[in-house]
């Protein structure tokens, strides 16, 4: 069991609101899109499930037990600095894998890295450092990692977002199937994103978080069945109903603004 459950939980900087009031639970192999626009407290969200940071109020537990800081049970995949940059994909691998397993011989850690990086067709980049790998490359050597130490749960912030449309979805397709594979010992995944079609495509649940302070505005089941094919998805019923629901649900908080009377200005833009 690799339940996550959030009671509550709010977050300051200083006297700003960033997070209120949250509570969810994400049962075991769930994958759970976090769904929001841009500064609703997604990844603020997501340092506060890694233990990264303390909540102001409300708890947050795995299986029961409170999360108090960053641990292995929680593999982290983020959009960048994912990988040390002066070690080699392999070394990266490696060094996670010593965190996890340190009684293991180096040659075994090794052997390891190289099967994870095989697994996500980087075969050949064990000695090669993440500067001289695509983005594509340098995110498929960070889910090798999170995947090779094995742990329970899976906490992923834009971890696609950087790259073009075709590299991120073969991405989101490997890390379905890799989620798949074992349903035995299927991980809980947080996965944040602000694209309303990639968190149809991968969640089971999708949570959809609105602005000023961040807070849950609905959760929403995507009752699709796997595997999701991305051709046939813009045909299917479900799917086109679930976008539109969630498109709105999105829309509501910027009209909500409208009415407080806000003045709602683009980044950039004078004032
Ligand atoms: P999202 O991931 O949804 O874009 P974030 O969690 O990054 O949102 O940010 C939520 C809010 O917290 C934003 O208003 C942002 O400006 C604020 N914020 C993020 N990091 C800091 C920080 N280190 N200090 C102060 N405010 C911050």
């Amino acid at each position: 069991m690799h339940e996550i459950a959030l009671h509550n939980i709010s977050y300051a900087y200083g006297n700003q609101r960033i997070l209120e009031n949250i509570s969810f639970t994400a049962a075991a192999g769930e994958f759970v899109c976090l769904l929001g626009p841009s500064g609703c407290g997604k990844s603020t969200l997501l340092r506060l499930l890694a233990g990264l940071s303390q909540p102001s109020a409300g708890a947050l537990t795995l299986d029961g037990r409170p999360i108090s800081g960053p641990g292995l049970d929680r593999g982290v995949v983020f959009q960048d600095y994912s990988l040390f940059p002066w070690m080699t994909a392999g070394q990266n691998v490696v060094l996670a894998l010593e965190q996890a397993f340190p009684g293991r011989a180096k040659a075994e850690q090794r052997e390891t890295a190289q099967e994870y990086l095989e697994m996500v067709g980087l075969g050949t980049v064990f000695n090669k450092l993440p500067g001289a790998l695509s983005g594509g490359m340098r995110q498929r050597a960070a889910i090798a990692r999170a995947f090779a130490i094995n742990s329970p749960v899976l906490l992923m912030d834009e971890p696609f977002g950087a790259l073009d449309a075709i590299t991120r979805a073969r991405l989101q397709d490997l890390l379905i199937q890799l989620w798949q594979q074992n349903a035995a010992e299927r991980k809980t995944v947080f996965f944040v994103t602000h694209d309303v079609e990639e968190a149809i495509l991968l969640a089971s649940r999708v949570v959809v978080m609105g602005l000023n302070p961040g807070s849950v505005r609905g959760v929403f089941t995507v009752d699709i069945p796997r595997p999701r094919q991305r051709q046939e998805l813009f045909g299917n019923s479900a799917f086109v109903a679930l976008r539109d629901r969630l498109i709105s649900e999105l829309h509501a908080d910027v009209l909500d603004e409208l009415d407080d009377g806000r003045t709602i200005r683009t980044e950039g833009e004078g004032i």
